[in-house]
């Protein structure tokens, strides 16, 4: 867990609270000084407006400390965070771009704390049903065959992620795509139907991913980049692994 990055995650919404209440503070400020009654009347819907805002972002704020903490966290409060996550986060996003801050730590923390949901929905899959979407960029540059077709014409000579990756579609009978943009993506996740995604990406495509299939359960794992963005990736295996088990745990 990337502390730096959740506090960076946390102060955001602290800012959307203050320009939240600095905005009905102003409401109240003009309500008082003014003696039209439907100004006022405009002025105190602003002002319930904004309270009701910072309230449902304090609340939100506050389970998503508990959840990135791993304290206990009621149904109630995974279910509020499903609908008040992807809000919350757009509206971070915009206070990042005005103020330049890094939006890949944004996207990060907001990737954890959307894996954490799925995972405390105790959800339970069979294993056909899970899909593991790889980005490209996770073969070997240099390999000359095509895995984005097929998967299984990889040759498994060990140089990348993918030889260990098909020993889990056999061990675990998971389906694996590599897809080489959303558009294939989002083909394959019409095509296969499946009940739990497993993508793994960058921040970016992770976020996107995340908030662009929104029936499915998205459990985003982040690629490793030793020689930059889009080029020879790796993926922690065990980490794909462990997030399988926990899934088909009841299955098996
Ligand atoms: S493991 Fe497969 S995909 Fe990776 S470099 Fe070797 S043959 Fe190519």
């Amino acid at each position: 867990m990337n502390t730096k990055n959740n506090k960076i995650f946390m102060s955001m919404i602290l800012i959307m609270i203050i320009l939240f209440v600095f905005i009905g503070g102003v409401s109240l400020y003009l309500v008082r000084s003014s003696n039209r009654v439907l100004y006022d009347f405009v002025l105190n819907i602003i002002l319930i407006i904004t309270i009701l805002l910072s309230l449902f972002t304090l609340i939100s704020m506050i389970m998503m400390i508990c959840i990135l903490y791993n304290k206990k966290i009621s149904r109630f409060s995974i279910n509020w965070l499903k609908y008040s996550l992807t809000i919350i986060y757009s509206n971070i996003m915009y206070l990042a771009s005005f103020m330049r801050i890094d939006k890949d730590s944004i996207r990060s923390v907001f990737a954890q704390i959307n894996n954490k949901i799925n995972i405390y929905s105790q959800l339970s899959v069979k294993p056909e049903d899970i899909l593991i979407l790889l980005p490209h960029c996770i073969q070997k540059s240099i390999c000359p065959h095509k895995i984005t077709t097929n998967i299984e014409n990889c040759k498994r000579c060990g140089l990348c992620n993918i030889d260990d990756l098909l020993k889990l579609k056999e061990k675990y009978k998971v389906q694996i795509f590599v897809a080489t943009g959303g558009t294939l993506a989002r083909k394959i996740i019409k095509e296969l139907k499946p009940k739990l995604i497993i993508a793994v990406a960058c921040e970016r495509d992770l976020s996107s991913g995340i908030k662009d299939v929104k029936r499915i359960p998205v459990i985003g794992i982040l690629n490793e980049r030793p020689e930059g963005p889009c080029v020879n990736t790796y993926v922690n295996v065990e980490k794909i692994e462990k997030t399988i088990k926990y899934f088909i745990s009841e299955e098996e």
